[in-house]
């Protein structure tokens, strides 16, 4: 009977994702950095697109890492440019498979297993053009619901938004690129798109502003599993 008891509490446990080692990040949801280091992040969304290559030329240049949220249509369409970037040393995040739009779908009486799907299916595709395995998700449009992270959670995703992002926005480039800058501080996560419809070049001009910025500033700009503490929790997945 107690056996019973206890296997039941193991297989609810393994259900529920509690199982996993101390300190997963794990359905944990992440919006910002620790704002007393000197560290922030540049994060890239819809890619990978036209812009990804010279993006990571950019980024080789001035010697810095990103994270780069994909979206599994385009990793299909791509995968030298998904292999490129996990090659570079950049960290490859889940931005679902499709792209849904979610205030819509998440009221779909099966949305949980719509999510589980496009979660799976990005992975797979990112697995097979680069061999990493995906830990950290951002959804489309932020979307968030405790639901989400209870689905994410148990496929072993960490999920993490974003402090300033405005290049879908109407702004001029000359009030956008002001607005970034002034977004460049300790523990801020920056958006940006490097693929999908929101795609200019202008984001290139913008990365390049930001850098000098942050060199001024004195911030470094590192991958969220290294702003967030999420590297060596990421492993246990
Ligand atoms: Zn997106």
């Amino acid at each position: 009977m107690k056996k019973n008891l206890i296997m039941c509490v193991v297989l609810l446990s393994l259900a529920a994702g509690t199982c996993r080692a101390a300190g997963s990040p794990a359905g944990k949801f992440y919006a910002e950095g620790d704002r007393k280091k000197a560290e922030f992040a540049l994060t890239y969304d819809d890619g990978p697109g036209y812009i990804t290559e010279d993006l990571l030329k950019l980024l080789e240049k001035h010697g810095v890492k990103a994270s780069f949220f994909m979206v599994g249509t385009y990793v299909r369409q791509y995968p030298d440019r998904v292999k490129k970037v996990a090659g570079a040393g950049h960290l490859v995040c889940n931005h679902t498979d499709t792209h849904m739009f979610w205030p819509k779908t998440g009221k779909a009486p099966d949305h949980e297993a719509i999510l589980k799907r496009e979660l799976e299916r990005a992975e797979a595709a990112i697995e097979k053009a680069s061999g990493v395995r995906t830990t950290v998700l951002r959804m489309p449009n932020g979307y968030d619901k405790p639901w989400v992270r209870q689905v994410a959670g148990r496929l072993g995703y960490a999920i993490v938004n974003w402090t300033y992002g405005s290049d879908w926005t109407r702004l001029s480039e000359e009030k956008m690129t002001a607005e970034y800058l002034k977004a460049v501080k300790p523990g801020a996560i920056i958006l940006m798109h490097d693929g999908g419809g929101k795609v200019k070049e202008k984001n290139l001009r913008i990365t390049e502003a930001i850098l000098q910025e942050a060199k001024k500033k004195g911030l470094k700009p590192v991958r969220l599993d290294d702003l967030l503490g999420l590297r060596a929790a990421a492993a246990a997945k």
